[in-house]
């Protein structure tokens, strides 16, 4: 298959890994991609945000299938230009991918389809968002109304710095003031055609920036999959995927065809597992960084088929997606100063050493080459994954690999996994 990658973090660099993977021949492309991208596959530099080239340049280079990474081509409507187009497209179109970027209209089909969330006020001016703030008592968790590149939500105990970012966010719109859930989280993905919807294997992330989940929200900063914790819970991985798969999953996507407006693409639900049961917190209409770094490498079903099937409404004829029992576990190396000032334009070295660490890979997120050296160019700067066979044996490849990475001022979290056995 001749496959377009939009997108250019790691994310992108895992799924084109493991549609490489597949050793199926594919001819891959990716829009803009990164250097440890380009490193791969070929990389091309039109605007992934602008329907009509993505379009133009798809239908010239005969593409059989577009697959969009991050959530700005969705929101742009590169995934409607595409569909009408009749070119096969994974990702939703803009009106389905409001699941993510409109958290009241994810509200609105999660209560229309009954699945369980945190109970929630959206205020529009700062009287009600205090007392909605007052109403539900501490910890306060407050959320921007709209797409806010991982900075809208915050969760705190001190009201003052609570009613601060309601000020501060309801500039911009409104915002929505939640119950706070008490739990461990739980990302699953789920890919869909808009009728069919297959899960993927559970995953967990880590967003603070420090050790011990101390520090600022990030994009995330490690993951690791499987969760072997929920065996003691819900008695095996599969009954805890089948339940999310009943009770959230299929009533969202149920729900959003009869509004006819079907979702095709990933469905990520972020969970949280209460005492009272699973809640979700918030859905994303695509894959997950860094989840998806330590899902896809577990993948034995190819991706591909998946995709295809997801763009083409055949995803029914796809057998349910199959795991290997490997432990998968990714750190993220940041550049000085993430997330707030990132220092960008530092050498990076070492990563033949790092790959050298048997069952480790790497996967780029801000990189570029400079004059034939890779430099960071961005906050995230790459992904190290490991497989074992054992968490211990993962992470400690994966730390291994680490060691023998240099960037100046680079920042990593060492216990990614850490409590994990
Ligand atoms: P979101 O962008 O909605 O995923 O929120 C970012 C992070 O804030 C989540 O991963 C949680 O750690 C936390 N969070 C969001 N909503 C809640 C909630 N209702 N209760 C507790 N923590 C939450």
């Amino acid at each position: 298959m001749k496959i377009l990658v939009l997108g250019s973090g790691a994310r992108e660099h895992a799924i084109i890994k493991a549609l490489l993977s597949e050793e199926a021949g594919h001819h891959i492309i990716a829009a803009p991609g990164n250097a440890g991208i380009a490193g791969d596959v070929t990389v091309v530099g039109i605007d992934q945000e602008n329907p009509s080239i993505v379009r133009d340049f798809a239908r010239d280079e005969a593409v059989d299938l577009v697959v969009i990474g991050p959530e700005a081509p969705l929101v742009a409507g590169v995934a409607d230009k595409l569909r009408a187009a009749g070119i096969p497209v994974f990702g939703p179109n803009r009106s389905a991918a409001a699941l993510e970027g409109s958290k009241s209209f994810a509200k609105r089909i999660m209560d229309e389809a009954g699945v369980p969330t945190g109970r929630a006020v959206r205020a529009e001016d700062l009287d009600a968002a205090i007392a909605a703030l007052d109403d539900f008592g501490a910890p306060y968790v407050v959320k921007a109304d709209g797409l806010a590149a991982g900075k809208g939500v915050l969760v705190t105990h001190d009201r003052d710095a609570a009613i601060q970012h309601a000020t501060n966010w309801l500039g911009y719109g409104g915002v929505l003031v939640e119950e706070f859930l008490d739990g461990q989280e739980v990302s699953l993905f789920f890919i869909t055609d808009g009728e069919t919807v297959l899960p993927l294997s559970p995953a967990q992330d880590y967003k603070r920036l420090l050790d011990g989940d101390a520090g600022p929200n990030t994009g995330g900063m490690g993951a690791y999959s499987p969760l072997p914790w929920l065996d003691n819970r819900f008695g095996s991985e599969t009954a805890f995927v089948d339940e999310v798969l009943e009770t959230v999953a299929i009533p969202v996507v149920r729900q959003l065809a009869s509004e006819g407006n079907p979702f095709q693409g990933l469905l990520y639900a972020g969970l949280i597992l209460t005492e009272r049961g699973i809640r979700v917190i918030e859905f994303n209409a695509r894959f997950g960084d860094p989840e998806t770094q330590v899902v896809l490498p577990r993948l034995v079903t190819p991706l591909s088929a998946l995709l295809l099937g997801s763009a083409t409404g055949t995803l029914g004829e796809q057998p349910r997606p199959a795991f290997a029992e490997a432990s998968a576990v990714t750190v993220v190396l940041a550049s000085q100063n993430y997330p707030e000032t990132p220092v960008t334009g530092r050498s990076i070295t070492g990563l033949d050493a790092a790959v050298a660490v048997e069952g480790v890979h790497l996967v780029h997120a801000a990189t570029a080459d400079v004059d034939g050296g890779l430099v960071a160019t961005g906050g995230r700067v790459l992904n190290v994954v490991a497989l074992g066979s054992t968490f211990p044996e993962a992470r400690g490849r994966a730390y291994e690999a680490l060691s023998r990475i240099e960037l100046e001022g680079g920042q990593y979290r060492t216990d990614i996994a850490a409590r994990v056995s």
